[in-house]
């Protein structure tokens, strides 16, 4: 499997997971079967760990390699603007449950490192959301009034340690920053002798039955009283009709060595352009964390510029930066900004899942494995109410949908060759969509000068694919769905690898 760009965490996390094998037969019987093992995943696996039931977990390509190896992993309950949204936009009520799942997830993250010993770089800071201009300051001031009446622990500050220019920030205390992967690869470790968890497992389809629920894979079928669907993008859309109701938002990332003196404090502004920072303290070194180019994904041509644009930002106001790692990575959002936690469908009964996690996936996550535990082993709690995933609003998730998708009724190409004298003048790296006899195909030529040739539709939902300059790979703009250049897929919700075209000699 070629994965796009590995992020800083991928290189300081390298040699801390236990191997896995990966050719076990999948036809297997379990009490709960948890499909997803990012941080969503594996940290419910942990939660049941103790519950004497039968748990399995398995991950479509390896622990690591969805969003959770790509995160700036500020953990906190700072969510942006949020509170007053919540407030006004729903009722004091459910802001109350939106902020009291989220701090029994930073605690609960807090809780699995100190119990377990985790070595994952965990250091408590502040969260602070800043203002770049005079006039967000009234939104900072809305918000902050908004922590005194839920009770958080806030507080306006005038001046922040930040190079650029910025007009006052508000703070939330004990909030806290981690290595998300040596976090996960440690869950991961935890878990060997509690459950069972296979890589390149990729959960192809779910089919509920009256007792049961059998989950279809490339390895066999796995039968299992529960299933909890912890895989980023809902992948079966039989259910729930989640591909109308969740979009991808994409941001970069750069890891860098600054000449200037870390800072603590954890920072994010407000509107666009959205500049995310914080330092990651470790003893090897200490480096920044600088986010930003946040765009609807697919709906940038060039997502090279998105990087340029990062490190202009970088080179301007920390003079001298070298740059270590970079990469990007895409989140689920639900138009009402709340995640969706719970039943997968009310008409379903023992499904589950959990996504729309909007950039703020660390204490979602860990909000999220608490409430799926509880559903699953009918605890009753008093904060998930406002997350349950039938909430809908139908017209308005179709408008959105129908005016975003590039679907595409044909002209695209099915099942055909290429013979090799025809194919087209591609420079080496580079990748684009051809007319050949009338129909589409992707084409891409690496290093060496081969070529690969792809039928540029996406298997999920039939979107027109484009090519991702900058990751050097096939992305899908209507979901997120994602796939290297052979056209194995890097993200789901595909289910399925894109169809090769044979190049003829
Ligand atoms: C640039 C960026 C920065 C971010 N920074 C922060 C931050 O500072 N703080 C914060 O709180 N949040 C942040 N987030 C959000 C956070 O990283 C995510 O919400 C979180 O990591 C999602 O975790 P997950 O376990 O739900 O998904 P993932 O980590 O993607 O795990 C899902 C797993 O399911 C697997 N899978 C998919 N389909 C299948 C299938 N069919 N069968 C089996 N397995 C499957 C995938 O391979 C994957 O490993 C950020 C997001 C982005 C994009």
């Amino acid at each position: 499997m070629e994965y796009p760009r590995k992020s800083y965490w991928h290189y300081t996390a390298e040699g801390i997971k236990i191997p896995i094998d990966k050719e076990v037969d999948l036809n297997k019987k379990f009490d709960i079967l948890i499909i997803g093992a990012g941080i969503t995943g594996l940290t419910t696996a942990y939660l049941l760990k103790d519950s004497g039931l039968k748990v399995g977990v398995i991950e479509a390509t390896e622990i690591g390699y969805g969003v959770t190896g790509y995160t700036t992993a500020k953990i906190t309950i700072q969510h942006d603007l949020i509170y007053d949204y919540l407030i006004n936009s729903f009722s004091f009520e459910e802001a109350q449950q939106y902020k009291k799942a989220n701090e029994e997830g930073v605690n609960l993250i807090k809780k699995i490192i100190e119990e377990n010993n985790i070595q994952c770089d965990f250091k408590e800071q502040d969260a602070f959301l800043y203002a770049a201009s005079e006039y967000e300051v009234r939104d900072l001031e809305r918000e902050l009034k908004a922590y005194e009446k839920l009770n958080i622990d806030g507080y306006y500050t005038e001046t922040t340690p930040l190079p650029n220019k910025t007009y006052g920030a508000i703070g939330i205390r004990n909030q806290g920053q981690f290595n998300p992967l040596k976090y996960l690869y440690s869950l991961y470790n935890i878990l060997q002798n509690h459950c069972e968890i296979y890589e390149n497992a990729r959960a192809l389809n779910i089919e509920p039955h009256n007792d049961h629920i059998d989950v279809e894979t490339e390895r066999g079928t796995i039968h299992a009283d529960k299933v909890i669907t912890t895989s980023h993008y809902p992948f079966d859309d039989s259910f729930g009709l989640y591909f109308l109701r969740l979009y991808q938002d994409k941001s970069y990332v750069i890891a860098a060595r600054t000449k200037e003196e870390p800072f603590e404090g954890m920072y994010i502004n407000i509107n666009d352009p959205i500049y995310s920072m914080r330092y990651q303290f470790s003893d090897r070194e200490n480096l920044l964390i600088l986010a930003g180019g946040n765009h609807r994904s697919g709906e940038k041509d060039d997502e090279n510029e998105s990087y340029e644009e990062l490190e202009k930002f970088l080179y301007e106001n920390f003079e001298g930066a070298e740059i270590v790692a970079k990469w990007s990575t895409q989140d689920c959002m639900t138009y009402d900004k709340i995640p969706y936690i719970g039943r997968y469908s009310s008409s379903i009964e023992n499904l589950y899942l959990a996504t729309g996690f909007k950039k703020w996936g660390m204490s979602h996550s860990a909000a999220a494995a608490l409430i799926l535990r509880n559903k699953v082993l009918g605890i009753k709690d008093d904060y998930s109410e406002i997350f349950i995933p039938s909430r809908f609003t139908p017209l308005q998730s179709s408008k959105e949908f129908f005016s975003s998708v590039k679907s595409i009724a044909g002209g695209f190409l099915n099942r055909l060759s290429i013979a090799y004298d025809e194919l087209p003048d591609v420079d080496i790296g580079e990748g684009k969509i051809i007319d050949y006899r009338g129909k589409k195909v992707g084409v891409y030529r690496n290093e060496n000068g081969d070529y690969f040739c792809i039928n540029p539709v996406c298997a999920h939902l039939k979107c027109a694919l484009s090519f991702n300059e900058a990751e050097k790979t096939w992305d899908c703009p209507c979901h997120g769905s994602r796939y290297d250049i052979k056209g194995n897929i890097l993200e789901g919700p595909a289910v399925h690898p894109l169809d090769r075209i044979k190049i003829k000699k």
